[in-house]
């Protein structure tokens, strides 16, 4: 019934009937628009973000050189200030490379994972790639497969998941701790349950940790590397797979993540 026009710039559009309709149309617009200011601010976020976190280790890598240059040092003064440049700057280059990997997954999020692999071989793969600091940290990895060994999961987006999770599970982990990771099945659902005894979230915390660039300024987690962008591409790719995640966690006691896939 809607009486469709062809414009002079051979679009098509729909003209509301009756005052009702105009007003539905004009609340429609309003909030088209609200939706198309907050991506723009989201955005306007990410790229000053981005750039602040990038610019802080440009500046420190400038100053040291900068220092090295203005008079000759001792060969040790200059080894230890090239290794802890190297250092920035592969920290740089993570960041880099997981803000390249977060732009890729905001386009081709629709894209099919068609390479199916079984749950388990994920999670031993990321485990055995976290070896040293497993061994380093003298972790327990408590693992429970279940009975679904043959659970399959879509390899790329999943790896993505449990990656930036376990790998956290074991970053935050105190030493000699035990991480329990456990795969069940729930009605139609898989669940895989992370649960680290580790520094833990605070409480108003808890709901910022899948912010690009959010990460808790808990006292003792400044000697802890990261950049914060780990959980928003789990988070991402959660998302390419209709997959959720939920996090509960105790401060100072661990952190519980659970995924449904
Ligand atoms: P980061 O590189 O900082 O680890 P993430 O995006 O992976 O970035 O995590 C965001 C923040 O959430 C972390 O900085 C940390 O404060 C908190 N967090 C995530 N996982 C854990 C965990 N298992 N235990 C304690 N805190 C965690």
């Amino acid at each position: 019934t809607k009486r469709i026009t062809q414009n002079s710039l051979n679009e098509r559009v729909i003209l509301p009937h009756n005052k009702d309709e105009l007003y539905d149309l004009s609340f429609s617009i309003n909030e088209l628009l609200q939706r198309i200011e907050n991506t723009i601010e989201r955005k306007r976020q990410f790229t000053s973000d981005a750039s602040h976190e990038l610019r802080t280790p440009l500046s420190t890598l400038k100053g040291t050189l900068e220092v090295l240059i203005r008079k000759p040092r001792e060969r040790s003064e200059y080894e230890d200030k090239i290794k802890c440049s190297l250092t920035e700057i592969d920290r740089m280059t993570a960041t880099i490379e997981q803000l390249l990997l977060l732009a890729r997954l905001d386009v081709n999020s629709r894209t099919v994972d068609r390479s199916l692999v079984p749950l388990p071989h994920i999670i031993d793969e990321i485990l055995s790639r976290h070896k040293t600091p497993i061994l380093q940290k003298k972790l327990t990895i408590a693992f429970q497969k279940g009975v679904l060994l043959e659970e399959m999961a879509p390899q790329y987006y999943t790896t993505l998941i449990m990656e930036n999770i376990i790998g956290n599970a074991i970053k935050y982990a105190k030493e000699a701790s035990t991480i329990h990771i456990e795969i069940a099945r729930m009605d139609s659902k898989i669940i895989c349950k992370i649960q680290d005894e580790g520094i833990g979230i605070k409480k108003e915390d808890l709901n910022n940790v899948f912010k690009r660039f959010f990460r808790s300024d808990a006292l003792n987690h400044k000697n802890i590397p990261g950049n914060g962008l780990g959980l928003s591409i789990a988070k991402k790719a959660a998302d390419a797979i209709n997959a959720k995640i939920y996090v509960d966690s105790e401060f100072g006691v661990g952190t519980t993540f659970t995924i449904s896939f």
